[in-house]
């Protein structure tokens, strides 16, 4: 019998192993001409001061309608984009629409929020990217206060020495930064204080459970003093209730970003909703 349920959850084991390697490599080709097919789009999704509830920023999203698959989420395209190598030309797309809507903005005399951008490790681990960051600023005469990066702290803890000396060109060129997912990635607290980081944005998992989880209540306490300590700002992530927002204002905590607050969308619709005329 044993012997039996054993062979049976093998067989399964493969068959659900074969579905996922079939569907990766369906996506690893789609992927393959996303960029030349026009098929990404950018989601703007507005950040809040906790104490003056205005809109101080926003984060950009990639959004990929494929052909042939339909919508694909960045949680499933951006490990293997990684994987491929494809990230760099993608990431790079991504930071050059976003300082192009900028522009859009500044040319129709809307006022402009500061737009956050996620980078990846393979991304930031190349030597030129700050390099890249203020040719593209350049090439649509966009200021730097209007750019924002945001990097994991998982990314940020690959190579500390490497990111003390990208985040300083990144600080000379006046791009602000932010530490992504803070709270699930180890970084050293001896590398954090050296740092040159704007924000630290507290991830979602500790937030979500706060109002009811006396644990992550204190992580998120915690965080918000260690910050303040840093000289850091905060930004607490996934939003989704008036009780977590209620209780983070309570706790000392900047920003927010999340649900509650509005949910990802296109650029049209934030315009319309949380930017205003000069
Ligand atoms: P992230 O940078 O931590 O982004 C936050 C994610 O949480 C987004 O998912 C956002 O839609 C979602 N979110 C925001 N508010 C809430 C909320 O209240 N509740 C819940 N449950 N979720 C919320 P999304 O857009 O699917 O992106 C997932 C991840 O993909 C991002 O996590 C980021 O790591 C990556 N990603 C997205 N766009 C890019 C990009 O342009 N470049 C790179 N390298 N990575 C990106
Ligand atoms: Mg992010
Ligand atoms: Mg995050
Ligand atoms: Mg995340």
């Amino acid at each position: 019998h044993a012997k039996n349920a054993g062979r049976n959850r093998y067989a399964f084991f493969n068959q659900e192993m074969q579905a996922a390697s079939t569907r990766s490599l369906m996506l690893s080709n789609a992927l393959h001409d996303a960029l030349l097919q026009n098929e990404f789009s950018l989601h703007f999704q507005p950040q809040v001061s906790l104490s003056t509830t205005e809109v101080i920023g926003a984060e950009a999203l990639i959004r990929w309608h494929s052909k042939s698959l339909g919508h694909v989420s960045p949680g499933e395209f951006i490990p293997l984009a990684e994987e491929s190598g494809q990230i760099l030309s993608i990431g790079e797309w991504v930071l050059r629409e976003t300082v192009r809507q900028i522009r859009t903005w500044l040319n129709n005399d809307i006022k402009p929020v500061r737009i956050a951008v996620n980078l990846s490790y393979a991304q930031f681990q190349t030597n030129d990217l700050p390099i890249l960051i203020a040719d593209i600023l350049k090439e649509f005469n966009v200021s730097s206060e209007y750019l924002e990066l945001e990097l994991t702290e998982r990314t940020a803890a690959i190579d500390p020495e490497h990111t003390v000396a990208t985040l300083e060109s990144l600080q000379q060129i006046g791009t602000h930064t932010s530490m992504d997912d803070f709270g699930t990635g180890y970084s050293s607290l001896s590398y954090l204080q050296r740092f040159p980081i704007y924000k630290l944005k507290i991830d979602q998992s500790f937030v979500r459970n706060m109002a009811n989880n006396y644990n992550d209540r204190i992580i998120v306490g915690t965080i918000i003093l260690l910050a303040q300590q840093l000289g850091m700002r905060t930004i607490a992530e996934g939003v989704e209730t008036e009780e977590q927002l209620d209780l983070l204002k309570t706790i000392g905590c900047d920003d927010a970003q999340g649900y509650y607050i509005s949910r990802p969308i296109p650029a049209e619709r934030f315009e319309l909703e949380f930017l205003t005329k000069h």
